[in-house]
């Protein structure tokens, strides 16, 4: 068993840091100064902050201090010198995040680097090449379900380590902010693109718009090339609450360690042939489970590590002093892998919800043998 290989997105050692990777001040569209909105993050406890104003690089220095970091980025979007800004369909929008320390960054501090030009969806690719193409910037894809993007909009592109699965702003604005829909496309299209939570915070301190999403990192230290190499990886997860520190398959098994919750969603992507190469197959099934802790569902969560008997899970979200269940999530697994005809080569991504609705989103793991 211990022989057997273990998938996973997650580094072995390290450790978890907490961020919010998409932030505006008053340098851009903000309502508040660079510093103060710095300070409304470190205050809340996270451990960096992505600063990504709108066309323009920022990279102050001398904010660096107690177990937290500011990572340097940008929002972009292209604009149609034509047509003029914003128009539906054309919002393509990415946020870079430096992926090196200070020294050799692409951009100055300060440096207005936007915008694109829009020219049409072949410039968008080569815009996505031109920001990342010497090392220096993850790239991620703006949310695109605020966009009105489509999945055939999205699917020619890459390039690109993640999209925004969920933006707080584009939420509690308009209802836009959820773009599970586009990233479970992707997936099934096999895409190793990892979700990202974030603000996109635009407000001042207010707890309506702070803390909506984030990401817990997990990194080798928290330093701007850790941070970034952890994100890249998908060393990480999303959330809304719900605390993951553990998520692994292992034998059809998934083992999933996390804070108390009600329920584990489970999508599974099938019969992907060589995964997104020439000639394979796209995926042809997937489908859903969920998990209710230990009360019934497609099968059962099965608490206290690895009992395999379904157990009674609701042990860890019945218990508000609980600081971690093991959930694994047993042999069944196996048994609904067969009865979907999978040959081996899968992916699952799983959502977990606490008892206030709370989100927590695991990057897809993919498994190949
Ligand atoms: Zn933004």
């Amino acid at each position: 068993m211990e022989n057997a290989e273990k998938f996973t997105t997650l580094i072995k050692n390290g450790q978890w840091y907490k961020g919010n990777t998409h932030t505006h001040s008053l340098i851009s569209d903000g309502r508040c100064s660079y510093d103060e909105v710095i300070g409304f993050y470190k205050g809340r406890g996270y451990n960096f902050l992505a600063m990504t104003e709108h066309e323009i690089y920022t990279a102050h220095e001398g904010f660096d201090a107690g177990g937290f970091i500011v990572i340097p980025g940008m929002e972009t979007a292209p604009v149609s010198q034509e047509e003029g800004y914003n128009i539906s369909g054309m919002y393509h929008g990415l946020l870079l995040l430096a992926k090196k320390e200070r020294a050799g960054l692409k951009y100055a501090n300060m440096q207005k680097a936007g915008p694109l030009e829009w020219t049409g969806q072949r410039g968008f690719q080569a815009s996505i090449d031109s920001l990342s193409s010497d090392g220096d910037n993850l790239v991620i894809m703006h949310c695109p379900r605020w966009n009105q993007m489509t999945p055939d909009d999205l699917l020619p592109y890459s390039g690109y380590c993640a999209i925004e699965i969920y933006n707080h702003v584009c939420q509690e604005m308009g209802m836009q902010g959820n773009a599970e829909a586009h990233w479970d496309l992707l997936i099934r299209s096999g895409r190793s693109v990892w979700g990202i939570a974030s603000d996109d915070l635009h407000a001042n301190n207010d707890p309506r718009f702070i803390g909506g999403g984030w990401i817990m990192a997990k990194a080798t230290g928290l330093s701007i090339g850790e941070i970034a190499a952890a994100i890249e990886r998908g060393s990480f997860y999303s959330t809304q609450g719900p605390l993951i520190y553990d998520c692994f398959i292992r034998e059809d098994t998934i083992h999933l360690e996390c804070s108390p919750v009600e329920k584990a969603y489970i999508t599974f992507f099938g019969d992907f042939g060589d995964f997104g190469g020439s000639g394979g197959k796209r995926a042809a099934f997937f489908s859903g489970a969920t998990c209710w802790g230990g009360k019934g569902g497609d099968f059962a969560i099965g608490a206290g590590g690895g009992s395999g008997d379904g157990g009674d899970g609701a042990n860890g979200a019945d218990d508000a002093n609980s600081a971690a269940c093991v959930y694994t999530l047993d042999k069944r697994l196996g048994k609904i892998m067969q009865g979907l005809k999978l040959d081996g080569t899968y992916a699952v991504r799983i959502t977990l919800e606490d008892g206030r609705k709370n989100l927590a989103w695991a990057n897809p793991i993919f498994v190949r043998k």
